[in-house]
């Protein structure tokens, strides 16, 4: 399919909302299409870039397939975007959203942008980029000693182990478009302020046979008593709970096609696999099993697998619809 370069022909227009965001909108024959997102962000974080299609032509049904590429030299990520109301029949606007995470450990690269492909209703293949910046930002570093019960728990073989390992890793690649839940951004998920482990911290482990083994800290840690109540950050589909060798009684929680957050070392499960939640339901009581040296919660958050500062999302609400946009009149039921 032959991609057309809209910048080329289309009207660019750039404002600055009240909300920090920039905008883009590309005025088509058909169809105007304007992105909504941060210019900046950090590693470690996410570009979020939200799509608004408008029809010049009422009761119009939109079928759209676009995705983003977030990219310096080369590919940092890549996703498609999804539909952030259920498809309707006959409505000449729709909005859609995509994230775009990046590694703790990416660095700044010069020249970075986002690039959107979209087609709409099977038509030609149109892109656009969005500059953007990766800013600088510094994580810290620690070392852990872990006693001969917890070195066997991380450097032994063990294929029941391993097994878990993998269901993890596949349930957080799993990518739904229909599992939208929660795009007003995340509380945090206690009210314990005691931050005994920061997220991207990179670690160093020594066992007690005194090897050392480096590793990174995926999440946010609150050190609070066992028993403290854990709430979902945002709405979503416990997607597990149950427990697991490494990381004790575990919850995880789909958000958004992609997105992910976890809650690990819990005492006690307050839901089940399937469950539907909102956000600030009591989803588990805190605790200290598995690889635990105390009683703490461990939050964290994957989008497309990655890792990401889970308090990014309780700060930042690019990826929230502003009001104007988000009250889609439907042509059909105005009739
Ligand atoms: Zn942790």
């Amino acid at each position: 399919m032959k991609i057309k370069q809209l910048l080329l022909t289309a009207i660019i227009l750039i404002a600055t909302s009240l909300m920090f965001a920039t905008e883009v909108t590309i005025n088509g024959d058909n169809y105007d299409v304007t992105a909504t997102y941060e210019d900046t962000s950090y590693p470690g974080e996410a570009f979020f870039v939200r799509l608004t299609i408008e029809s010049h032509k009422k009761n119009i049904k939109l079928d759209i397939k676009a995705t983003a590429e977030l990219s310096g030299k080369k590919t940092i990520s890549k996703a498609d975007f999804y539909y952030l109301q259920p498809k309707a029949k006959a409505k000449n606007v729709t909005q859609m959203l995509v994230g775009l995470p990046m590694w703790s450990w990416q660095g700044v690269e010069k020249n970075t942008k986002i690039t959107v492909t979209y087609s709409i209703n099977d038509e030609e293949e149109n892109s656009f980029e969005l500059p953007v910046t990766i800013a600088p930002k510094k994580y810290p570093s620690e070392v852990i000693h872990l006693n001969s019960k917890l070195s066997d728990l991380i450097g032994k073989p063990d294929p029941e182990k391993k097994e878990q390992s993998r269901i993890l890793n596949e349930t957080l690649a799993t990518i739904t478009p229909e599992d939208v839940y929660e795009y007003t951004g995340f509380i945090r998920p206690t009210t314990g302020t005691r931050i005994t482990s920061e997220f991207g911290q990179t670690r160093t482990f020594v066992y007690s046979n005194g090897k050392e083994a480096p590793s990174y800290h995926a999440g946010l840690d609150f050190g609070i008593p066992t028993g403290t109540e854990v709430s979902a950050c945002g709405a979503g589909k416990v997607v597990m709970a149950r427990w697991r060798i490494v990381t004790g009684y575990s919850v995880i929680i789909e958000h958004l096609p992609g997105l992910y957050s976890i809650y690990y070392h819990l005492s006690e499960l307050k839901c089940k696999e399937g469950d539907i939640v909102k956000k600030g339901d009591l989803v588990a009581l805190s605790g200290a099993t598995g690889l635990a040296t105390g009683p703490h919660l461990h939050w964290e958050i994957r989008m497309n697998s990655v890792a990401l500062e889970p308090d990014s999302f309780v700060k930042n609400y690019a990826y929230q619809p502003t009001k104007d946009k988000v009250e889609v009149k439907d042509e059909t039921e105005a009739k």
